[in-house]
């Protein structure tokens, strides 16, 4: 399959449209009129990229002995950039249309004006993404500083910091999730490009000769971690590129590319950067950032394994995934299937009427999950409404209490892709919901 949209050339426009009626992503200052190309995550949209964070620190950093995090300070001041080489080449092409004037970045046009078909363009100029602001109270005085457009930087500058705190040596690395900035000239496709983001980047420090082979382990690593959570393998593949193509320090770079409803583009990078981070920023700092190899008395600037990945674009890779439209007992239906690691809601408690003696045991189904997974609890309208509006934001299961609960004392758990409907005793349901998760 080359795009999502093969499928349904509506795709983008629905996860759009549903994102906002459901609460998932909101534009920025829409009441003003809206702020290009940045928007505001809503009740359900923070639960999800919560858990697409929470699922990325999960595998690199908790289940790891090998890897730490850290979290760094979003303003730099203008030497990190200097030495990073962003201040120099962190630049993307701008060119004017001629005919209607609209600003592009050239190599992703095609030579086309998107927006007139005119094909005539000034000369292409080198913008420079970084967002330059300044620290200080009075305007005009105060120093230079940036925006950070990458989190990289803030685990190359705290290399030695990191290494003589927690006694890691090499093959070992150093992860962060944050957010970053870029002044892109074209921001588009709803979150997949925008000029405020948040990566989850990891740098992998190695002796220089085992570089090749630990490329190699995070090109499959990263690759199955989003099959691991549910994107199927027809909407991924890897592309490698060409030497011509790298960046001149880059000795090998692989994106990890998703079938967005435009076609295959970058969902993730892993680049091996060889010592270029930590050489430039020891050259500028005068602070030598090398690994003293004890047993083999020796010392050697390790080689970086790059990892980087934006946390809001997988959401949205996640998104358009998950969504299906099938037909329910001969009715349309919407649903999310997402892994339920990642759904805004993985439970939703549902009392079959308002009646109180069904809130009071509602409410103690409730407490005995909340604290296990993250619980929606909704009474209003029918229940099959209810079912509906669970499947179309992704809710794993739906555990309805009615008259027969205050009986049996059991409820009916509801399975979103199936809708099989199993009667379970509340004194087993945190088991039961654990088992089918995996989790025991
Ligand atoms: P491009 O060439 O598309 O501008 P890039 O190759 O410069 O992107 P990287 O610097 O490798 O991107 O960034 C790593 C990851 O961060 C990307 O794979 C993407 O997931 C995310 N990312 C980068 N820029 C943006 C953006 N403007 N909006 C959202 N996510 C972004």
């Amino acid at each position: 399959m080359a795009s999502t949209s093969d499928t349904d050339p509506n795709l983008l426009e629905k996860i759009t449209n549903l994102a906002k009626r459901r609460g998932f992503i909101f534009q920025s200052a829409e009441i003003y009129g809206g702020f290009r190309s940045t928007y505001d995550y809503g009740p359900l949209g923070v639960n999800m990229l919560r858990n697409v964070k929470q699922a990325w620190w999960r595998s690199m950093v908790q289940m790891r002995t090998d890897i730490v995090g850290i979290d760094a300070a979003i303003l730099g001041p203008p030497a990190v950039w200097a030495a990073s080489g962003h201040l120099e080449t962190f630049t993307d092409p701008l060119v004017d249309c001629r005919k209607c004037k609209e600003r592009w970045r050239e190599d992703k046009i095609n030579g086309v004006c998107p927006n007139c078909g005119s094909t005539e363009f000034t000369e292409p100029r080198a913008f420079n993404l970084m967002f330059k602001t300044q620290a200080g109270p009075v305007e005009g005085e105060g120093a230079t500083a940036y925006l950070r457009p990458e989190t990289a930087q803030g685990m190359f500058t705290n290399f030695a910091n990191v290494l003589s705190t927690v006694r890691k040596k090499p093959p070992f690395g150093i992860a962060q999730i944050g957010k970053s900035f870029r002044n892109e000239i074209t921001p588009q496709n709803f979150v997949f490009r925008t000029r405020e983001f948040e990566q989850m980047e990891m740098e992998y420090f190695v002796p220089p000769s085992e570089a090749p082979e630990w490329y190699k382990y995070w090109i499959k690593a990263r690759y199955d971690w989003y099959v691991d959570l549910g994107i199927p393998t027809e909407l991924l593949r890897l592309h490698e590129h060409a030497k011509e193509d790298l960046s001149h320090y880059s000795k090998g770079t692989t994106d990890v590319e998703f079938a967005y409803p435009w076609g295959w583009d970058e969902l993730e990078g892993i680049a091996n950067r060889g010592d270029y981070d930590l050489t430039q920023h020891s050259n500028a700092s005068g602070v030598k950032l090398e690994y003293f190899d004890q047993a083999a008395n020796e010392r050697y600037t390790p080689y970086v394994i790059e990892p980087a990945a934006g946390a809001t674009r997988a959401m949205m890779a996640f998104l358009l995934a998950a969504y299906h439209e099938d037909e329910v007992e001969g009715e349309l239906r919407t649903v999310l299937r997402l892994d339920w690691r990642l759904a805004p809601y993985q439970v939703a408690v549902l009392p079959l009427s308002k009646k109180p003696e069904l809130e009071a045991t509602s409410r103690d189904v409730l407490a005995r999950l909340q604290p296990y997974f993250t619980c929606d609890y909704d009474v209003t309208q029918s229940i099959g409404r209810r079912y509906r509006r669970q499947d179309e934001v992704g809710t794993p299961y739906c555990i309805t209490i009615d008259f027969d609960t205050l009986e049996d004392q059991s409820v009916t758990v509801r399975e979103r892709d199936s809708t099989a409907q199993t009667r379970v005793r509340i004194d087993d349901l945190l088991a039961e919901l654990r088992t089918r998760t995996g989790q025991v």
